[in-house]
C-alpha cells in the first residue's frame, strides 16, 4: 500500500472502509486509488492483441490459420479470423 499523508492534519494513519481510505485523525476520506481500471484495460489489451494476430495473418498467409486459431481463443465470435480458417 502507498503511504499517504493526510491533507488536512498531516497523519499517515488510515484506515480502510468500504472503497475509502480514512485518516484516523480528523476523519478526512479519501478514495483509495483502486485497481478498478484494470478489467477495461485488459479488455483494451485483448483487442490490441486480436488486432496484432489479424495483422499477422495479413503478413504471414502461410501461417495466417495459426494465427486465426489463437484470435478464436480470445474472441470466438470474430468473423474476420474465421475467414482465415
Ligand atoms: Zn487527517
Amino acid at each position: 500500500m502507498k503511504s499517504l499523508i493526510c491533507e488536512k492534519c498531516g497523519s499517515n494513519d488510515f484506515f480502510e472502509k468500504n472503497s475509502y481510505r480514512i485518516c484516523k485523525y480528523c476523519n478526512t476520506k479519501y478514495v483509495l486509488d483502486a485497481d478498478d481500471a484494470k478489467p477495461k484495460s485488459s479488455s483494451i489489451s485483448l483487442n490490441n492483441d486480436i488486432k496484432m494476430l489479424l495483422q499477422k495473418c495479413r503478413d504471414d498467409p502461410a501461417n495466417a490459420r495459426r494465427y486465426a486459431n489463437l484470435i478464436l481463443d480470445i474472441d470466438s465470435d470474430n468473423e474476420e479470423a474465421k475467414r482465415y480458417l
